[in-house]
């Protein structure tokens, strides 16, 4: 990959001796002020555009790996516009990779798609409403990204076949981001082999980037398959040996374990299958793990610990440890401190939504209802994060962009289409993800990232300069390994079940952007909605009852 660095340099050097005048650098700073203008202008007049994006994205509501809806919609999109799209990467059903343009050098826009379990809510609502009780919904946000990396591309491409200029731009979406479940494989396909720069983007609450090692975690997600014998559990137990009972000893002994663990670390688990039914000795359970740590040696050790207490807990209940799956997996993060100042300028430039006071006093509702502190929305725009020091690494997320960190310069935009302080993967997150809140937060951010973007794209020694960051200070003690072995598969099947359970109940409200202004519209929920005077929550007014309750 770090050839590339060299290409670009050569590439760069003829292009701006003899091709045509597209280093910046050597010759017209000016012309890419009046780009970068245009390109607000371009986005500022995509407004409805990018709105239906995150609307249309907000009612599929998929789980990881099950995101055929959002796939479908975004590669139909796509090529409409002009890009030629690979479906069905690094052996994913839902996972593409789109490419518009030609020459050097390649920018690459990733972004997830999916969403979070039980999070179903009525957007515009102040207060928990599923749309379909039980069904996944978008209680991360997930919904947005894409809005913002497409506007952004498309303005970007206008300029560039306007003015000829050569470069390309792929678009990716992250795929089960929830499981951490597809970077690493995307990386393992050689997808990033010939990108230069990855401009990530996730949705957030303010404007902002940062760089060096992020705050949280790695991890590894692992599902341990336990095998018993089954037996009538009244008859006849003493025949049976349970695989629910290893489930259980794994459990309570990681916990025992957990008191001597680095206090950095992170850890949790889910059953994910306890056994059939009480009268019939399971023979078969499976508990899954999260093991979260700070650097990839304490995720590989930590991981290692979880194993032995599985074996123990296969010794304790005479049953064996059938399998140990890898489910998903993230390198901690390290963002590159030239794009994310590049990122920042144009971040600086853009500044922050205009919030109405409807804005601010949903904002606040939201707020209130999950007990979380009645800021409103952010006011101030972030300033640019310098590197943190490792003591200060103190959060607990992960996010397998983390991978791709480590192979490409790479830095995320965060942008403002959530409100602050809400639980994270929770209905509440999902509240604001289909308003005027979303819809202007997700213009805001296109605006950044597209200035971001042409940055890349006419300076090769901003190319350079990254890859010199990345080289020398990045990546000189760190050799990237991934996680994933040669012969893991992406667990293309997980979420499949739930999704054909709620599917049907959920097409119903999949937004007609043909009929409808906005999803608010087509749900009838009036904007904003807190919670009724007499304490219920529905979308009717109190005197409607039973009209719009839900
Ligand atoms: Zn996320």
């Amino acid at each position: 990959m770090r050839l590339f660095v060299f290409r670009h340099l050569i590439a760069g050097a003829l292009i701006a001796t003899a091709v045509c005048p597209i280093s910046m650098e050597a010759q017209q700073p000016a012309q890419l002020e009046v780009w970068k203008s245009e390109l607000a202008d371009l986005i500022e007049g995509r407004r409805q555009f990018t709105a239906n994006m995150v609307d249309q994205i907000f009612s599929y509501g998929e789980l990881g790996f099950q995101e055929f809806e959002t796939s479908r919609y975004l590669v139909d999109l796509l090529r409409d516009n002009g890009f030629t799209v690979e479906e069905g990467v690094a052996g994913i059903p839902t996972a593409w990779f789109a490419t518009w343009g030609s020459g050097e050098p390649k920018i690459s826009l990733g972004t997830d798609i999916d969403n979070i379990p039980k999070a179903s809510q009525t957007p515009g609502v102040a207060c928990h409403l599923p749309l379909v009780e039980g069904a996944p919904g978008h209680g991360e946000g997930h919904n947005s990204g894409m809005a913002v990396q497409i506007t952004a591309a498309l303005a970007v491409k206008e300029i560039m076949e306007r003015e000829g200029l050569p470069g390309q731009i792929q678009i990716w979406p992250g795929v089960a981001e929830e499981l951490v479940a597809t970077k690493a494989y995307y990386v393992r396909a050689g997808m990033f082999e010939d990108v230069d720069i990855v401009l990530y983007a996730h949705v957030g609450s303010n404007l902002s980037t940062s760089w060096g090692m992020t705050p949280g975690t790695g991890l590894v997600s692992a599902m341990f398959t336990f095998e018993g014998f089954a037996a009538h559990a009244g008859g006849a137990p003493w025949r049976g040996r349970s695989a629910a009972d290893a489930v259980n000893l794994m459990e309570v002994g990681w916990n025992f374990r957990r008191e001597h663990l680095r206090l950095q670390h992170r850890s949790h688990s889910v059953i994910y299958d306890g056994g059939d039914q009480p009268n019939v000795v399971p023979s078969e359970a499976s508990i899954w793990f999260y093991f979260r740590e700070k650097n990839y040696p304490q995720i590989r050790d930590l991981f290692a610990i979880g194993d032995s207490v599985a074996q123990g807990a296969a010794l304790m209940s005479g049953t064996t440890l059938r399998e140990v799956r890898i489910i998903g997996s993230a390198w901690p993060g390290h963002f590159n401190r030239v794009i994310a100042e590049t990122m920042s300028e144009n971040i600086q430039r853009v500044g922050l939504p205009e919030w109405t006071e409807d804005d601010q006093r949903f904002a606040r509702a939201t707020q209130r209802e999950v007990d979380g502190p009645e800021t409103g929305l952010a006011t101030q725009i972030s300033q640019l994060r310098p590197a943190l020091t490792e003591a200060q690494r103190t959060a607990g997320f992960a996010d397998d962009i983390g991978d791709i960190s480590w192979n490409v310069p790479t830095a995320t935009l965060s942008f403002p289409s959530n409100i602050p302080g809400l639980p994270g993967h929770n209905w509440a997150n999902a509240i604001a993800m289909a308003t005027p809140i979303a819809h202007k937060g997700a213009t805001q951010g296109a605006m950044a990232q597209a200035m971001t973007l042409l940055d890349f794209m006419v300076r090769p020694n901003l190319v350079e300069s990254a890859w010199d960051y990345f080289r020398d200070e990045q990546g000189s003690e760190v050799q990237y390994e991934p996680f994933i072995g040669p012969s893991d598969e992406p667990a293309i099947e997980m979420n499949r079940v739930i999704m054909d359970q709620f599917r049907d109940e959920m097409s119903e409200y999949y937004f007609d952007s043909e009929q409808y202004d906005s999803y608010l519209d087509q749900l009838g929920v009036s904007y904003p909605t807190l919670r009724q005077p007499d304490g219920r929550c529905t979308i009717g007014s109190v005197s409607e009852q039973g009209t719009g309750a839900r």
